[in-house]
């Protein structure tokens, strides 16, 4: 059992304290980034502290159906909003993830802002931004970090329903429903206790995983059928979109969600790349089996990071140019694959 005594105190100590806390979560934020922030939201308010959210950019699709969601201040749709929230803040808490560059175009106004920041995270290599990190990477999720640090805080569970179905959103997005990443028996223990408060998981699962339009099935389709190159003699898959793509399938933000994991189910594939065309960069999705890091290669050669399984990073420079650069970058990594049975 990981001692989270050190973090509760001081962590109690600074929300009782604060006037004014900002709860901010990572760019493009994922079902963690959403359910931490809404956790720790639905907890402060019980507490009836005076907390604001923001996130960096916008909510997938198919996390907009959570309980305080719409409460959460988009600051790039919102920015003096956003710049507003920031500068009133005296505390800042910035969840689920390590690098300041992470924030998108909010980073340098919360870099100015004299708040006090408390990082809450369980990526691997944490940054030295933030006055205190508090960061877990055996945890699989910062929900479930969240979790931990609320019970060590209120002395027991606190489990209203908005909060349990933060907390398990977060926990089955990322670890891929239990199939991959960080979790441990302590998450099931979690997961119980969630279940106990009555949440209906069908429904979530539905709300995740299901709720996606017509369109996005079959842009999976041609991403598999038409995108996807394979190089067994590197143990690695990647797939490529272009923004055409996209547009041709009625792209919605999310629907390209997971689509980096499929090829890991290939025999004989550990290493898998999703490289997505954006406005002037690509983005980049790495997924792993086994012990090939994908952090350190996202960090070495792609500006990124993440965890052992999945990271993510980008790249300023053409869709072809960036394939080139990667397909080097994956010569340079030779050995590791030879490694792989
Ligand atoms: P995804 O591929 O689902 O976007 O991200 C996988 C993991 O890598 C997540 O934990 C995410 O926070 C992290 N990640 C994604 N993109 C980046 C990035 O550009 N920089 C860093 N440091 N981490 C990233
Ligand atoms: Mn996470």
């Amino acid at each position: 059992m990981i001692d989270l005594v050190k973090y509760t105190k001081e962590l109690s100590k600074h929300f009782s304290a604060a006037k004014n806390i900002l709860l901010i979560c990572h760019i493009n934020p994922d079902g963690d980034a959403i359910g931490s922030q809404l956790a720790l939201f639905h907890f402060l308010k019980s507490l009836s502290r005076n907390v604001k959210m923001m996130a960096p950019n916008n909510l997938q699709e198919f996390l907009k159906w959570m309980d305080g969601a719409d409460q959460i201040t988009i600051f790039t749709n919102e920015r003096s909003k956003g710049r507003q929230l920031i500068s009133e803040a005296d505390l800042i808490v910035l969840l689920d993830f390590n690098q300041s560059n992470r924030l998108g175009e909010a980073e340098k106004f919360v870099n100015l802002s004299a708040a006090t920041k408390i990082v809450i995270d369980h990526h691997l290599d944490p940054g030295s931004f933030g006055d205190i990190i508090i960061s877990f990477p055996s945890m699989c999720s910062t929900s479930e970090l969240v979790h931990e640090l609320i019970c060590g805080m209120n002395g027991t569970a606190f489990l209203t329903r908005p909060y349990a179905e933060a907390i398990y959103t977060g926990i089955i997005t990322d670890t891929g429903n239990f199939e991959h990443g960080a979790y441990s028996p302590g998450t099931f223990r979690i997961v119980a206790d969630l279940i106990e408060t009555g949440i209906e998981k069908e429904i979530i699962l539905n709300n995740i995983y299901n709720n996606f339009s017509s369109h996005r099935l079959r842009l999976q389709g041609y991403a598999l059928n038409k995108r996807m190159v394979v190089i067994p003699e590197s143990k690695t898959a990647y797939i490529f979109l272009t923004k055409e793509d996209l547009k041709e399938y009625n792209h919605v933000k999310g629907d390209t969600e997971g689509f980096v994991n499929m090829p890991l189910s290939i025999k004989g594939i550990y290493f898998s790349v999703l490289f997505i065309e954006k406005e002037n960069f690509i983005k980049l999705s790495f997924r792993s089996k086994g012990k090939f890091p994908t952090h350190e290669f996202a960090a070495r050669y792609f500006a990124g990071g993440g965890h052992l399984n999945a990271s993510g990073g980008e790249y300023y420079d053409t869709l072809e140019n960036t394939i080139a650069y990667f397909l080097k970058a994956l010569d340079e990594y030779k050995n590791k694959f030879e490694e792989i049975p």
